[in-house]
């Protein structure tokens, strides 16, 4: 039963001020949505799993997934600053009481962001251990080098979270181990030994290749244990994709509605289109499955929110989900016939932008690969 009206009507007010038109203005202008998440992070939403102690809401990711569905059902776009959100995971469970209290409060507050993280590699792409940027140990700073790519919104932040491999991967017992999370301070880093060159691509999404040529890291901005980043990243992951979960959802409910819409008002051949079985079953079947997608959503944010193992049900609601919101985007974008592709109905864009999740931030295939070895204890097929 989703008993939170209060919140979604409460997000809904808010994205309502940021319209079609808006959204539609950033895409054709490449432009970051800043007055969007400015408003968003005003209202305190973004820093909605940081807990009271150090100024967040304290709330659950059920919770936060449901804001993040409220943006992308009324048409915006969660990618823009989602990572906000699950990023400061990492920091929570993970960091030290002095780099919370120092962190923490700002990011809650607005005056800071930390809603950029660093993983993907262009050499390695999904076989994150084999990753090959180092950070060495130099007295009291780490020397990083190397290279990562598609590195999101880290020229609209001020912290980013860098995965990167501190003991040789010869020098390790297994893949995993030797690998550290660090929180990379932009604002002193970027022209110190550290590049970005954006990346032009589908959706209108601020991301990057980032280049590390010697840059200095305080020893002190390691978070939790050396060589133990890896098992950090993972346990951030199914915040991650419970969340995106929720967006895909939220977009699912975009097309089926704009889609059932256009059905009932589009006449042709003397009757509403949407009268014909062949336009209606497939939106039908659509929000059949954004439905069905949604009960797994919420199954696993009441497990995460449980303090319960939910890496199952997170990755299956995260393919269930996108798999229903690219369905629906078809079934909405074929349903508006040529209109589908004019830019001002907006579904072209929201087609784009709901592609990605079959691609990040772990591709389907990937999922899958979990779910036949972890779950059904398959042999390892990667
Ligand atoms: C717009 C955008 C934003 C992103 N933002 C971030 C970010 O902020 N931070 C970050 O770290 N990363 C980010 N990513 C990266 C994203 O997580 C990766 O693109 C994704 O994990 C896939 O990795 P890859 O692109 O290297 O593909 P590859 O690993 O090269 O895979 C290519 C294809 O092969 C398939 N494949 C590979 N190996 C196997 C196998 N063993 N079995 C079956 N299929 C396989 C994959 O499923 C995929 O379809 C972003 C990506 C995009 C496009």
């Amino acid at each position: 039963m989703d008993d939170h009206q209060q919140l979604r009507a409460a997000v809904r007010a808010l994205c309502q001020r940021f319209d079609g038109a808006y959204w539609r203005a950033q895409d054709e202008a490449r432009a970051y949505p800043e007055a969007f998440v400015q408003a968003l992070t005003e209202a305190g939403w973004l820093s909605a799993l940081i807990p009271e102690a150090y100024g967040g809401a304290g709330l659950g990711v059920t919770e936060a997934s449901v804001i993040l569905e409220e943006v992308n059902r009324s048409g915006g776009n969660s990618g823009a600053c989602h990572a906000q959100m699950y990023v400061m995971g990492t920091l929570l469970r993970h960091g030290s009481e002095d780099q919370k209290r120092r962190y923490l409060p700002e990011v809650a507050a607005g005056r800071l962001r930390l809603q950029s993280f660093a993983v993907t590699e262009p050499t390695t792409g999904s076989d994150t251990t084999r990753l090959r940027t180092t950070a060495v140990r130099q007295g009291e700073r780490y020397v990083v080098n190397g290279q990562k790519v598609w590195t999101s919104r880290v020229q609209h932040s001020d912290l980013m979270l860098l995965l990167a491999r501190t003991t040789p991967l010869e020098q390790v017992k297994r893949r995993s181990e030797g690998l550290s999370v660090f929180l990379v301070d932009l604002r002193h880093s970027l022209g110190r030994g550290m590049s970005v060159r954006p990346i032009r691509n589908m959706p209108n999404h601020e991301t990057n290749e980032v280049f590390f040529d010697n840059l200095e890291v305080p020893a002190e901005n390691l978070i939790g244990e050396e060589g133990q980043g890896f098992r950090y990243i993972l346990d951030g992951m199914n915040a991650e994709r419970i969340l995106i979960a929720a967006e895909c959802v939220g977009d699912g409910h975009w097309f089926v509605e704009r889609a059932t819409r256009y059905a009932s008002e589009r006449v042709v051949f003397d009757r509403p289109i949407g009268q014909n079985q062949g336009v209606q079953f497939p939106i039908a079947r659509a929000w059949v499955n954004v439905q069905a997608a949604d009960l797994m959503r919420f199954k696993a944010a009441a497990l995460f929110d449980a303090g319960q193992p939910c890496g199952a049900e997170a990755n299956m609601a995260k393919l269930l989900a996108a798999d229903a919101s690219w369905e629906a985007a078809n079934a909405c974008l074929q349903t508006h016939g040529g209109f589908g592709f004019a830019a001002e109905y907006d579904v072209e864009r929201k087609f784009r932008e709901t592609r990605l999740y079959q691609v990040a931030p772990v591709s389907t295939n990937l999922i899958l690969a979990y779910i036949g070895q972890h779950v059904l204890g398959m042999p390892r097929s990667y």
